[in-house]
């Protein structure tokens, strides 16, 4: 655990009501397409996740992904690497990929490419947090939660070094605090 909480940047209440705001947006963009697979990516989705998919009023199935792309400090390392793919049949599916975090957008180009190779009906992908400034790649986010500065963020699923990542709102690590 940090000695010294993580200064807010989003607070609770300011999360809950964004994530009601995306899950009517999905909701009325699904609402004629049928089912839905919700593809999160672990472990930092998770608890957006969770929430995002409790309010969602569409008939919605959940699988997971794992990749790793950073140590487990805030450098990126280059390349993304899978760590574990979906499990269930998505062929045919419409995908939503549910990402903590956009960064450099490496990640979730990585990410959309390997769902088309299972042969989607369509994949999207939203993200709760969107570094917009940092962006090395051109992606489509079709959803985003809240565009942030860059700093590094932890709570609400994200973490520093599997550090804060229960915080109930998103914190900011200053780099003095990166111990
Ligand atoms: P990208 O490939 O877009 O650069 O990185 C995406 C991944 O980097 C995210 O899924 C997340 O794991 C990690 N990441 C990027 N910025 C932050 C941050 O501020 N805080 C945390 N906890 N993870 C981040």
């Amino acid at each position: 655990m940090t000695s010294t909480k993580p200064d807010v940047m989003i607070s609770e209440a300011q999360i809950a009501q964004r994530v009601d705001e995306l899950a009517a947006e999905i909701s009325h963009d699904y609402a004629d397409k049928g089912s839905l697979v919700l593809v999160g990516v672990l472990k930092g989705s998770f608890i957006f996740l969770a929430d995002l998919s409790r309010r969602l009023t569409i008939p919605r199935t959940i699988e997971f992904i794992a990749v790793s792309s950073y140590g487990s400090g805030s450098r990126h390392s280059g390349a993304v690497r899978l760590v574990m793919d979906v499990r269930g049949n998505i062929e045919g599916r419409h995908v939503l990929i549910v990402e903590d975090i956009v960064d450099t957008g490496h990640t979730l180009k990585y990410l959309v490419g390997m769902m088309k190779s299972h042969r989607p009906a369509s994949v999207r992908s939203c993200a709760l947090l969107h570094k917009a400034d940092r962006a090395e790649v051109e992606v489509d986010l079709d959803y985003i939660g809240f565009s942030i500065p860059d700093e590094w963020v932890v709570g609400y699923g994200l973490d520093y070094a599997e550090r804060d990542r229960t915080l109930p709102y998103i914190g900011i690590v200053h780099p003095d605090d990166r111990k």
